[in-house]
């Protein structure tokens, strides 16, 4: 995203708050000093001078100071984890955030300056596939779409028509009626499967068959552009260069997105294809 790589920068804000491993410290509570850079462009509030067109320092501020002072975490890592998340959920200009928390006074019996958590997360941009050839097959992709709607770790940004179209893998089976969805996303990749895996248990889906029917299949696509092969997860999607039912969605939603391995476009692989 390089239109978000402006960064607007807090530094040396003071909180007093009650984060620690010992019970003093969440008793007696101490100062915390946070730095934050905001990642977003500021490009119209930079050629409109209106402030309700950029993420407002003094309002993180006073964010990050409710919110560090309204809970208690044993760590910093995970004070920093919970900040960093409900920043980018509170400001919907913000595209990523790096936040360092420092505790010059931690507990430590020798002499020292500070010491301190930094961490930086986004939103990242990711495609799903959504395929369903048993039951109600319309129902169980609109339940999906809603299903992901009501999570506030995704915001779904374009959902494809859906397309029927004949199995795939040799089994004989129903018609499939297949669609794609852009999202935003917070979740890390296996997160992510796991947030999928979750909604299609919800479907009850039951697969006994390998490409034999399901009531509702959800596959990640993309991921920003990020290529990961790991046991439970290739990103991207290794068979959807083969697959029209996922490149006619794709090429719907996003033409000129290029695969990150093969380097074409939507379009292309889909005219790529035998009867492309
Ligand atoms: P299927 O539902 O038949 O597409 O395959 C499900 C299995 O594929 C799951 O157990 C996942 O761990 C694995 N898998 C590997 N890569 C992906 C991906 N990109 N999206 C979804 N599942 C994946």
């Amino acid at each position: 995203m390089e239109f978000d790589r402006d960064e607007i920068r807090i530094r040396g804000l003071r909180i007093f708050a009650h984060h620690g491993v010992l019970e003093e410290e969440t008793r007696l509570g101490q100062t915390f000093i946070i730095n934050a850079t905001l990642f977003s462009s500021t490009r119209k509030s930079g050629c409109g001078d209106n402030l309700e067109d950029t993420v407002s320092y003094a309002d993180v501020c006073l964010f990050l100071t409710d919110y560090l002072q309204k809970n208690t975490w044993k760590l910093l890592e995970a004070a920093a984890e919970h900040t960093c998340e409900a920043l980018l959920l509170a400001f919907p200009l913000l595209r990523q955030v790096e936040l360092e928390i420092q505790k010059p006074s931690a507990p430590i019996p020798l002499p020292f300056d500070t010491v301190s958590v930094c961490i930086r997360r986004s939103w990242h941009k990711a495609f799903v596939a959504l395929g369903s050839n048993l039951g109600d097959r319309q129902a169980y992709l609109d339940g999906a779409v809603e299903a992901l709607r009501a999570n506030p770790l995704i915001r779904v940004r374009q959902v494809s028509t859906y397309l029927i179209t004949k199995p795939y893998g040799g089994v004989e089976q129903r018609d499939f009626l297949n669609a794609a969805m852009e999202i935003e996303t917070l979740y890390e990749p296996e997160e992510l499967l796991d947030a999928l895996q979750a909604v299609e248990q919800t479907a009850k889906r039951e697969r006994l068959v390998h490409w034999g029917p399901r009531t509702l299949d959800l596959d990640i696509l993309f991921y920003d552009d990020l290529v990961l092969d790991r046991d439970r997860l290739v990103i991207p999607h290794p068979d959807l260069q083969n697959r029209d039912f996922v490149l006619k969605p794709m090429t719907q939603l996003a033409p000129r997105l290029v695969h990150p391995i093969f380097n074409k476009t939507m379009q292309d692989l889909l005219k790529a294809l035998p009867d492309g």
